[in-house]
C-alpha cells in the first residue's frame, strides 16, 4: 500500500486527494470545519519555506546568469512579459464584464454590521516609498515579500558586481537554495492530505446559496481565467516559446494544485519553481529569478478581476466611465496585481485601490467578499500557471531551456 502511495507521482495523489476532498465535504457539510486543521497545517508548513526561498532563489538566480548585461537582459524579457500579459488581462476582465453587465440590476444592501473597507491608506507614492525596506531582516520577519525582492535584487547585482571577490557568498546563495528545494520536497509529501482537507473545507462550508445573485460575477471570474489559461498562455507558449502546450499543463500540474486549493501564490511557489526548473527544463537561474520574482508580481488572474470589478462596481452604482476610468482601471488594476501579496484575499484587499481610483464606493468589496475564496482560487492557479509559462518564454528566448526534458514534462 506504502509503496503504490509513494510510489506514483505527486500530481496523481494531488488529484486522488482533490476528488475525495469534495466528496468529503458533500457528504460531512459544515462538519468539513473539523478537518481544516489539517489544512491550515500543510498551509503553514509551504509558507515557513517562501521567504528563505524567495531570497535564495532570486539571488542566486541572479548570480547564475553571470554577469549584469546578461541580466539585465533575462530581467528585461521577464518584466515585459510580465507586464504584458497583466494588460491584457485587465483588458480582457474589462471587456467581459462590458459584454456581460454583471452588476446591472442589482443593489447592494449590505446585512446590518457588515464592515466596509476602508480607503486605501497610502498613496501611489507612499506604495513606492515602502518597497525599500528600512531593515531587510525587519522585512524577512515579517514576511513582506515586496520589499525582500527589492533587497535581494539589489544583493544580488551587488555580488555580480563584485566580481571574484563575491563568488564564496554566490555559492552560499547557491547552496541555500537546493537546500530549500530540498526542503520543499519534504513539505510536499504533506500535500494531498493538506489539498484533501482544503478542498473538503471549502465543499463543506461554502453554500452554493451565496453563489446565486452574483452567479454572473462568478462566471466571469471563472471564463476570464480559463481565456487566460487556454489562450493567452498557449499563444506566449506557441509564439514566443515555440513549444507545446500540452507538456506545460503537464509539467505544471503539482503547482496548479496547489494553488488552486490554498489560493495562494506564495503557498504554491516552491513546487512552481520545482515543476518549472525539474519538467519543464527551464535553467536554474531563469527559473529561479522568473518564478520568485513572478509569484508576487505577476498576477493575471488578480488583474484579470481588478478589471471586471471596476465596471461592476460603477454598473452597481450606475456610475458612468469617462475613457480616463478606464485608463485608471488599467493603471491600478496592474499596479495592484503588482503590489498585491500572493496569499489568499489579497485580490480583495487591493481592490480598495483600483475603485477608489474612478469614485466607486468601497462598499462594492464588502458585497463580493463572502463568495471570494472561491473565485481566488481559479485567479490564484492562473497567476501562477503564468509565472511558469513566462519562465518558459524566457528560458527558450535566452537559451536556457533543456527541450528535451520539456517535451517529456516526467511526472514529478
Ligand atoms: N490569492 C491570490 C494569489 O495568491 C491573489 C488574489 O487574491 O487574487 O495569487
Amino acid at each position: 500500500m506504502l509503496r503504490i502511495w509513494f510510489g506514483s507521482p505527486l500530481w496523481k495523489r494531488v488529484l486522488l486527494a482533490m476528488v475525495c476532498g469534495i466528496i468529503a465535504g458533500v457528504v460531512l457539510g459544515e462538519d468539513a470545519e473539523s478537518v481544516r486543521w489539517i489544512g491550515d497545517l500543510f498551509i503553514r508548513a509551504i509558507k515557513m519555506l517562501v521567504i528563505p526561498l524567495i531570497f535564495f532563489s532570486l539571488v542566486s538566480g541572479m548570480t547564475a546568469v553571470g554577469d549584469l548585461r546578461r541580466l539585465g537582459n533575462v530581467g528585461g524579457k521577464a518584466l515585459l512579459l510580465f507586464m504584458s500579459t497583466a494588460f491584457i488581462s485587465v483588458t480582457l476582465g474589462m471587456t467581459l464584464a462590458t459584454l456581460v453587465q454583471p452588476g446591472v440590476g442589482l443593489s447592494i444592501d449590505l446585512p446590518v454590521g457588515t464592515a466596509v473597507p476602508p480607503a486605501p491608506d497610502q498613496s501611489l507614492i507612499g506604495m513606492v516609498i515602502s518597497l525599500v525596506p528600512e531593515n531587510p531582516v525587519m522585512a524577512m520577519a515579517e514576511g513582506a515579500v515586496l520589499p525582500v525582492i527589492v533587497f535581494a535584487v539589489l544583493f544580488g547585482i551587488a555580488i555580480l558586481a563584485s566580481g571574484e571577490e563575491g563568488t564564496p557568498i554566490a555559492q552560499a546563495m547557491n547552496a541555500g537554495s537546493i537546500v530549500m528545494q530540498n526542503m520543499t520536497i519534504f513539505v510536499m509529501e504533506l500535500a494531498p492530505f493538506g489539498v484533501f482537507a482544503l478542498i473538503a473545507w471549502v465543499t463543506g462550508t461554502f453554500g452554493f446559496e451565496a453563489l446565486i445573485p452574483l452567479s454572473k460575477l462568478v462566471a466571469l471570474n471563472y471564463v476570464g481565467c480559463a481565456i487566460i489559461l487556454a489562450i493567452v498562455y498557449p499563444l506566449i507558449l506557441r509564439l514566443i516559446a515555440r513549444l507545446p502546450v500540452i507538456d506545460f499543463y503537464r509539467g505544471i500540474i503539482d503547482a496548479q494544485a496547489v494553488a488552486f486549493s490554498t489560493a495562494s501564490s506564495n503557498a504554491a511557489l516552491p513546487v512552481t519553481l520545482r515543476c518549472v526548473e525539474r519538467n519543464l527544463g527551464v535553467s536554474h537561474s531563469v527559473a529561479s529569478f522568473t518564478v520568485a520574482l513572478g509569484a508576487t508580481i505577476n498576477m493575471n488572474g488578480t488583474a484579470m478581476y481588478l478589471g471586471v470589478i471596476a465596471l461592476f462596481g460603477a454598473q452597481v452604482y450606475g456610475i458612468e466611465l469617462s475613457w480616463l476610468s478606464y485608463v485608471m482601471i488599467i493603471l491600478t488594476s496592474t499596479l495592484g496585481a503588482i503590489g498585491a501579496a500572493g496569499v489568499p484575499g489579497s485580490g480583495l484587499i487591493i481592490m480598495s485601490l483600483v475603485l477608489s481610483s474612478i469614485g466607486v464606493p468601497l462598499e462594492t468589496i464588502a458585497f463580493v467578499a463572502g463568495i471570494n475564496h472561491i473565485l481566488d482560487m481559479a485567479r490564484t492557479m492562473t497567476n501562477v500557471s503564468g509565472d511558469a509559462a513566462v519562465a518558459v518564454a524566457v528560458g527558450r528566448m535566452s537559451g536556457e531551456i533543456d527541450v528535451e526534458e520539456y517535451v517529456s514534462a516526467d511526472d514529478v
